[in-house]
C-alpha cells in the first residue's frame, strides 16, 4: 500500500513536524489533528485534520519506532541517535532558537514553561548534532532535505559545524542545570 514511510520516532517528533509543516492548499499552519494507530506495513500513526483557514483536509501517515522511547524526567526527547527523517538539521537549529528565546536569559524568577523551553532548545539542538557523522566535523550539505532548512544553511553554513553545535548545546545544558 505504502513504500517507505517516514519514520516518527517520538510523537513529540510527529507533533513538531505537524506544526512547523503548511497546509499545501494554502500556507497557513494552524490545524488540529487527531491521531490514529493503524496497520501499514507495521505499526504507523496517521495524523488528521482539517485546515483552520480554507477548510483543505491534512493527512500524515508515519513509519513507529519498534520501541517507544518515553521522554526522560524533567527533559524532552525528540528520538535516539538516529537523525530524524522529518525534520531536516536546518529546522531543527531554527526551532532550538525559537525555543531558547522563549526561555528568556534566565534571570528572573523561572516559569516551568520556560525551563521546559530552554530544555527543548537542548533537545532540538541535540538533533542537528545526530547529522553529522562520526567521522566529519560539520552537518554535510547532503543532510538538508527542507527548503526552509537549506535557505539556514546557505545563510549561516558555520552554524553546523561540530564545535559551533557543541558549544550551543553545552550553553543550554549549563543554563539548564541551573534552573
Ligand atoms: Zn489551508
Amino acid at each position: 500500500m505504502t513504500t517507505a514511510l517516514p519514520l516518527a520516532r517520538t510523537n513529540a517528533e510527529a507533533r513538531l513536524f505537524l506544526r512547523l509543516r503548511p497546509c499545501a492548499a494554502c500556507g497557513a499552519r494552524r490545524c488540529e489533528f487527531r491521531s490514529s494507530v493503524i496497520a501499514a506495513d507495521g505499526p504507523a500513526s496517521r495524523y488528521a485534520g482539517q485546515c483552520e483557514s480554507c477548510g483543505a483536509h491534512r493527512e500524515y501517515v508515519f513509519r513507529l519506532p519498534e520501541q517507544i522511547l518515553p521522554p526522560p524526567a524533567g527533559r524532552v526527547r525528540f528520538g535516539g541517535a538516529q537523525a530524524s527523517q522529518l525534520l531536516d538539521p536546518g529546522e531543527w537549529l531554527h526551532y532550538s532558537r525559537i525555543c531558547a528565546d522563549q526561555a528568556g536569559p534566565g534571570d528572573d524568577a523561572q516559569s516551568a514553561a520556560a525551563r521546559h523551553a530552554l530544555a527543548t532548545a537542548l533537545a532540538a539542538v541535540e538533533e542537528v548534532v545526530k547529522f553529522i557523522p562520526d567521522s566529519a566535523s560539520a552537518v554535510p550539505a547532503a543532510a538538508f532535505f527542507a527548503d526552509a532548512g537549506q535557505a539556514i544553511f546557505a545563510a549561516e553554513p558555520g552554524s553546523f559545524d561540530r564545535d559551533r553545535l557543541e558549544a550551543v548545546r553545552t550553553h543550554y545544558s549549563e543554563q539548564l542545570a541551573r534552573r
